[in-house]
């Protein structure tokens, strides 16, 4: 049977794990030996007990959990060729030429490059002696399908990542908690969720837990809007509500570009509406815990159905991401969806949001 690798890389997200079962398991179906490379890339460049062939049972019980149990890494030697060809090597020891990559367009685009880069990367081993001319051509394709991990739902080409759900499910528990307390006290509720290039969390939270106000990257708030959102929050009061909640992403902006900041915002309703403001940062909290059932099915779907991807691979295939289409799971061209998402970023850095806009499309 075929060899497999899988790894998560980048930041994690919670139905990682579940991903990471489905690879296992769907790959013992099918008579593949599937590995575990342990801390992501740098698992691969280090080779040694980070790269460990996966049991039925030590998958067993992980999809529950959050985070992801196999490490996750940021790793500066993988971004050299050196770095790279040592992974080359300790992949091939193991005879894995097939690669199911769960991470952001980071950990893809590097995938990409290694796939790209494979051939060469194999000469120079023979020709430096450490691989034989045998094992060369035996390994002489290296197939890889990436699955996107991310809360964020940043990433173009699927309609959902893996673990955004999850965080969507926590911020709103958060918002609900606060709601409480803030209308006990009469208070407003300031709070900052993750999202630098991507107001996704923030603005479909804000909609599932009535919000006051939203501030998103994509849509920095026309001159004036102090006073709009002062006359809203009165509004509110003054129809018997008793709190008010206001959401802001991490990367909102004015439209001058300077950042919509918590701190910021309070000092407006404080001075203007002397209403009693508290901010609250939910941080990493949005990342961790528990993976809603959604999340767990979307990484057991993804990641099946990566290991299928893997077993129709031909040489002339280019490597594909898994993502979720309306109810479908479909593969989609790796590299285009890469670099949409990476244009959409430097949109959002150009502060041209109608090209983000455009660019990031349906999904
Ligand atoms: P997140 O969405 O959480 O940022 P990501 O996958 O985009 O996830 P990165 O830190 O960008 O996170 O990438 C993870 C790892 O992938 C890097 O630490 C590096 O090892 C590898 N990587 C990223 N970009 C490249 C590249 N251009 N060439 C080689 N390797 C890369």
């Amino acid at each position: 049977g075929k060899a497999i690798g899988v790894f998560t890389s980048g930041g994690d997200s919670p139905g990682m794990n579940s991903a990471v079962r489905a690879v296992v398991r769907m790959g013992y179906f099918l008579g593949c030996h599937v590995y575990y490379i342990k801390e992501g890339y740098q698992g691969m460049v280090d080779g040694g007990d980070h790269i460990i062939e996966a049991t039925w049972a030590s998958s067993s019980g992980i999809m529950q959990l959050g985070g992801t149990v196999i490490g996750s890494a940021r790793c500066k030697d993988f971004r050299e060729r050196e770095g790279r060809l040592q992974a080359a090597h300790n992949l091939v020891d193991n005879n894995i030429t097939n690669l199911v990559v769960i991470g952001g367009d980071g950990s893809l685009t590097g995938a990409n490059l290694f796939r790209v880069e494979w051939s060469s990367l194999l000469d120079e081993l023979v020709k430096q002696g450490k691989i034989t001319m045998d094992k060369r051509i035996r390994c002489s394709h290296l197939n890889i399908v990436g699955l996107v991990g991310s809360i964020d739902n940043d990433f173009c080409g699927t309609d959902m990542t893996i673990g955004t759900d999850t965080a969507l499910h926590r911020i709103i528990e958060s918002v609900d908690a606060i709601s409480t307390t803030a209308s006990s006290h009469q208070r407003c509720f300031i709070m900052e969720v993750m999202g630098r290039h991507c107001g996704y969390l923030a603005l479909v939270a804000g909609l599932a837990s009535e919000a006051d106000w939203i501030f998103i990257p994509e849509w920095p708030p026309e001159a004036g809007w102090e006073d709009v959102m002062c006359r809203k929050l009165e509004t509110e009061r003054s129809l018997g509500q008793r709190l008010n909640i206001l959401l802001i992403a991490e990367g909102a902006i004015d439209r001058q570009g300077r950042a919509i900041t918590p701190d910021m915002i309070k000092e407006i309703i404080t001075t203007r509406l002397k209403y009693d403001t508290r901010v609250t940062i939910l941080g990493h909290v949005q990342r961790g815990g528990s993976p809603s059932a959604f999340d767990r099915l979307l990484g057991a779907r993804m990641g099946a159905e990566a290991v299928l991807a893997l077993m129709d691979a031909t040489p002339n295939t280019p490597a594909c991401v898994v993502s979720l289409d309306g109810n479908q799971t479909v593969r989609v061209p790796l590299m285009q969806c890469v670099e949409r998402t990476q244009n959409v970023k430097s949109a959002m850095d150009k502060k041209d949001f109608e090209e983000a806009v455009r660019l990031r499309g349906k999904s």
